[in-house]
């Protein structure tokens, strides 16, 4: 309980030091409950190992996580936070700051050679989603992350086909990952307290996809398509890539919704609808 006052405490302090107002465009809500953090850590497991750390806030995650790692690297978009964890982290070599946004981070130079890094983090919500898929094309320095994210966003990453959150992104982060959800985090355990609920997932990443594809691009087209209309029959929804007699030739009803899909009859579709048109 004394931990959890402190490191509020040290939050709202820090913020005020720096003249810090939590901007929600930022996706900015510190966590501030010690047993939510020592969680996070020991399931990321770094002991060791390169860790990329994105938003690291006001540090939170990353002393704890600079503990463990070998090399920890943090990439924060708000200078005047990036420039408080330098300070921070003075006279540790180990730890890294780079002040930039991490949709834009060219993460294989950042890992650079060597075993892929671990990505641990606490993501923005406003753009969550975004560097979550940014760091799957990055998965050939990557080989797990560990992030929290909303909620919503947490339960479309491991939706089971048929569900109502099963999706685009469900199906990208299934190309090269797979997701577990790890536990649920309330409201409280930030500052500002958030309006919505989060959850931390953990997705381990291969670097060639996790179907025989043979053709990426056409796999993905064949997918926006079916959940552009989600509700619509195959038949419908495919109309302009795909004749029913096609769909039917992978195996596949052009009755059903492509939102009842697995990603290996996704994959069977698209390859069979390349094989028949070329
Ligand atoms: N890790 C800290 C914690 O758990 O208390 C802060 C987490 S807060 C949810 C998100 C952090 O990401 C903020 O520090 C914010 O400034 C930073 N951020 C927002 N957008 C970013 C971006 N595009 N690139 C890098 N950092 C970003």
């Amino acid at each position: 309980m004394a931990a959890a006052e402190s490191l509020h405490r040290r939050t709202r302090e820090g913020l005020a030091a720096l003249g810090v107002r939590p901007r929600r465009r930022l996706g900015q809500s510190f966590l501030v409950d010690p047993r939510v953090v020592a969680r996070i850590v020991a399931e990321a497991n770094v002991a060791g190992r390169t860790v990329v750390e994105i938003g690291p806030g006001l540090g939170a995650l990353s002393e704890a996580l600079a503990e463990g790692a070998a090399r920890l690297d943090l990439v924060e978009i708000e200078t005047r936070l990036a420039e408080r964890l330098r300070e921070q982290f003075r006279g540790r070599p180990q730890v890294r700051v780079l002040a930039a946004d991490a949709l834009r981070v060219d993460y294989e130079a950042l890992v650079g050679a060597g075993p892929r890094a671990l990505v641990v983090a606490n993501l923005p919500y406003s753009v969550g989603s975004q560097i979550l898929l940014r760091l799957i094309e990055a998965r050939a320095g990557f080989e797990r992350l560990v992030v929290m994210l909303q909620r919503e966003v947490a339960e479309r990453l491991v939706a089971r086909p048929g569900s109502k959150a099963y999706g685009t992104i469900t199906l990208w982060t299934a190309l090269y990952g797979r997701a577990e959800l790890l536990f649920r985090v309330s409201p409280a355990a930030f500052v500002p307290r958030p309006k919505i609920e989060s959850a931390v997932v953990s997705i381990a990443l291969d670097v060639e996809p996790r179907v025989a594809l043979a053709d990426e691009q056409h796999f993905r087209t064949v997918v926006r398509a079916a959940f552009a209309q989600r509700r619509k029959m195959l038949r419908a929804a495919l109309a302009r890539l795909a004749t029913p007699g096609e769909i039917e030739a992978a195996g596949i009803d052009p009755r059903r919704r492509g939102e009842t899909l697995s990603i290996e009859e996704f994959a069977r579709l698209s390859n069979e609808l390349r094989r028949a048109r070329h």
